[in-house]
């Protein structure tokens, strides 16, 4: 049903939203303890309730489709649905003790599925701001994106970090967050006024993405295992110097030393591109998402063609400071920091250029750093 109907039949409701997200730089450092920079973006998950007659009905206006489940049982594990998310939340809300009480619920979201901007955080996100409303609970920030992550790792059964969901509820407009994925401290950092972020989706999502995801986080697991042995002090990869990776270089097979070697030195980039943004030079700011996509791309090994091919084409493109693959790798989408008045040359001359080389219609969204989950009027 759209949700539009939804608020104009019946009693009257609340409505939320929360947005999707980009990572400018720190890919694959969250689950490893490390550093992530992302922003919000001008795109969003509307999450309209109103208390119900004791069941749960849950509509997603995306997938045209309505589903219900009874509020006094609630199933305690996805059906690999779309409604996964949202029960998802409910679920893991309940596991802290918020009784869910049963619900109406409307979600609709322009945020592209699947395609790495994280409509999955900005659902789960606006579903928990509506139940706990209706549920009249506060829970901080921190609380809610933990629990948000648990419904997605626990519930719906994704690995994830807790970057997505902590983005979606405490990022700010015209600011990128830099956060701490151990301490889950945070800095905001101002996005020059001059800058848009562009968003080059490539279309493409290669077969083994989940796998290849999956076998990474493995990889690093391994490597911090030898690290831990040979200095106890390393926990996670975090704590980890090139030095100490270095010293272990022979312990290690060798793709499991460059998976280290991406997530050491691209900690430091996440900490060196905070300060260039501090002080307003975009020109480092970018050099470091270039060497990051050469990181991910020769180190980690998960990009592919189609986003080493926008990266190449948005490096040759007027008023683009830098480009890199953004998201967990395997296709997805590309992020471009592009001056303010080149932005919509570059999407024209990009989208262009991307289907002479790969025969594909890249979508390609102009965004703004925007704010956290909110209470909609
Ligand atoms: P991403 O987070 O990159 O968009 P995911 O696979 O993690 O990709 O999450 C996408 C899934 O989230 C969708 O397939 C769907 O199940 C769920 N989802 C996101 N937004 C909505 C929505 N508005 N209505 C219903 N389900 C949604
Ligand atoms: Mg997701």
């Amino acid at each position: 049903m759209a949700q539009e109907d939804f608020e104009n039949a019946g009693a009257e409701c609340m409505r939320f939203a929360a947005p999707g997200r980009v990572n400018l730089i720190g890919e694959h450092t969250d689950y490893s303890g490390g550093f992530v920079m992302p922003a919000a973006i001008d795109f969003r998950t509307v999450a309209a309730i109103r208390g119900g007659s004791g069941g749960i009905r849950i509509d997603s206006e995306n997938f045209h489709e309505t589903v219900e489940y009874s509020a006094t049982e609630i199933p305690s594990a996805g059906r690999q649905h779309w409604s996964d998310y949202p029960m998802g939340v409910a679920w893991s809300l309940s596991q802290e003790g918020i009784r869910i009480p049963g619900f109406e619920l409307s979600l609709s979201g322009d945020v592209p599925l699947g395609a790495g901007l994280s409509s999955s955080a900005s659902i789960e996100v606006a579903t928990a701001f509506a139940l706990l409303a209706l549920a009249g609970r506060e829970m901080p920030l921190a609380r809610i994106a933990l629990a948000c992550q648990r419904a997605e790792n626990d519930y719906v059964g994704a690995r994830c970090g807790i970057m997505d969901q902590f983005i979606a509820c405490a990022g700010r407009v015209d600011h990128a967050l830099m956060l701490d994925c151990r301490s889950l401290e945070y800095r905001l950092l101002p996005i020059p006024p001059e800058v848009r972020i562009v968003i080059c989706n490539s279309m493409v999502k290669h077969e083994h993405a989940g796998g290849g995801y999956n076998t990474r986080r493995r990889e690093v697991e391994e490597g911090t295992r030898i690290l831990h042995r040979f200095r106890p002090a390393i926990a996670e990869l975090r704590d980890a110097r090139e030095t100490d990776l270095n010293a272990c270089a022979g312990q290690m097979p060798e793709n499991v030393f460059r998976r280290c070697r991406h997530i050491i030195t691209e900690n430091k980039r996440v900490e060196d591109a905070a300060a260039a943004l501090e002080r307003g030079d975009l020109a480092a700011f970018g050099a470091l998402m270039v060497d990051a996509h050469r990181s991910m791309r020769d180190d980690f090994q998960a990009s592919c063609e189609e986003l080493d091919i926008l990266v190449e084409i948005a490096s040759t493109l007027p008023g683009c400071c830098g480009a890199r693959m953004t998201g967990g790798g395997f296709g997805g989408c590309t992020v471009n920091l592009v001056r303010q008045e080149s932005a919509e040359e570059f999407r024209d001359r990009i989208r262009e250029r991307y289907r002479m080389a790969t025969g594909f219609d890249a979508e390609v969204y102009l965004c703004r750093a925007s704010g956290g989950a909110c209470r909609l009027a």
